[in-house]
């Protein structure tokens, strides 16, 4: 057995990092500043997308571009259930109501027939997750967006560097918005950006995201700006700041070969679980893309062991071994069970992976040992525990 735990994941940060916030902090200017634009720019560039907007999480810039989007009261949003509940609780904070369609069972990403027969006269919006960091099959969302005029809001949370059908993750013509929490692929510490091809919807953003001050507001401290502003909305306080962008600007240049690792370890379990019967790995989609790999999401078998998903983690952690849950389904939660029921067997696939799924070890600084350690472990628990 493992003498050391291994986490679940840990973020990688080197020397470039470190020097980099400590200039910040050296230079007198430590929020919204200079840093967050030039992170801005790189990220635009990486992902090519005309316009971008920093901000302090994900979930901001979730809930800012439901509300750029005009997303509201009365409304309501599909989604998917296999996804981290800020993406929506962010709907009902804009008083809309979240309608959660079926995933497909390989991929794990929704499933567009589902989001089909969801579609009512009220429905506003298509907010897809890319799972895991593998695309949904973003053609064919369109293409219901554009036969009953809605709205697309890409959920990219685990998508930095996802490329579908050649083009990265970011730069299609809609709203989509990433993490940089430490678990994501590439971390500020906590973060998010939003990317559009829209510069009405970036402008509105960018309005919404700091007091409903104007977009170069964080000048007036400088010497290039005036110290007056004006309000032109209430705005909210979900800006960037510099320390965070200190640390983005240089992941964004490590991100390719943090996912060149994450896809070698990832290709390590696929090959060394294949032949296990109470394991099934992560499944493909039929079209061209390229996995971030942000997490490794197999599902165990649980009817041919005797132990449920949260005891096998359990066992998992005696060899030493972490584990994340990616997740438990949005309407199994108390507050969504309570407030949102979904009537048994109407997401069976959702249901079957949440009670079945669970995340191994996975981040860039891993070595192909420590992988190796997570098989054998896994191994082991199944040894003693399958019926
Ligand atoms: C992490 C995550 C978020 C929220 O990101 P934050 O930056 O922590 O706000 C939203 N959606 C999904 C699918 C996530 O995994």
């Amino acid at each position: 057995m493992r003498k050391e735990f291994l986490p679940f994941s840990i973020p990688t940060i080197e020397q470039e990092e470190i020097n980099e916030v400590v200039d910040s902090l050296q230079s007198g200017w430590i929020t919204t500043g200079p840093k967050v634009k030039k992170f801005e720019d790189e990220f635009k560039a990486y992902v090519d997308a005309p316009f971008a907007v920093p901000l302090n999480s994900a979930t901001a810039g979730l809930h800012l571009a439901l509300l750029a989007m005009g997303v509201g009261p009365g409304d309501e949003v599909i989604t998917t259930p296999m996804t981290f509940a800020a993406t929506v609780n962010v709907m009902i904070h804009v008083g809309a109501k979240p309608v959660l369609a079926d995933i497909e069972p390989g991929t794990l990403n929704i499933d567009v027939q589902a989001i089909r027969s969801k579609i009512t006269e009220r429905t506003k919006a298509i907010v897809p997750v890319h799972f895991a960091g593998l695309p949904c099959d973003l053609d064919a969302i369109f293409a219901v967006a554009d036969e009953f005029g809605l709205k697309v809001l890409e959920d990219a949370a685990h998508a930095v560097g996802t490329e579908y059908k050649g083009k990265r993750i970011g730069s299609f013509d809609t709203l989509s918005v990433f993490s940089f929490h430490p678990i994501k692929n590439i971390t500020t510490g906590e973060g998010g950006m939003v990317c559009t091809r829209d510069e009405k919807l970036a402008e509105e953003i960018s309005l919404l995201k700091f007091h409903g001050m104007s977009r170069e507001a964080w000048k007036r401290y400088s010497a290039k700006g005036t110290p007056n502003y004006d309000i032109v909305l209430p705005g909210f306080k979900y800006n960037m700041m510099d320390i965070q962008a200190a640390l983005g600007i240089h992941q964004l240049r490590k991100l390719d070969r943090f996912i060149e690792k994450r896809t070698e370890i990832a290709e390590l379990y696929n090959a060394a679980f294949a032949e296990v019967e109470e394991i099934v790995t992560p499944g493909a989609a039929p079209y061209a893309y390229r996995h971030a790999w942000h997490l490794y999401t197999p599902l165990v078998k649980i009817e041919q062991l005797t132990i449920d998903r949260d005891a096998f983690m359990a066992e998992l952690k005696k060899e030493n071994i972490g584990t994340g849950l990616h997740f438990k389904a949005v309407h199994h939660h108390p507050y969504y069970r309570e407030n949102l029921p979904v009537p048994a067997g109407e997401l069976p696939h959702a249901d079957y992976v949440s009670d079945r799924i669970l995340s191994l070890p996975l981040f860039p600084k891993m070595e192909l040992a420590d992988a190796q350690d997570v098989v054998a472990a896994v191994k082991n628990v199944f040894a003693r525990t399958r019926k």
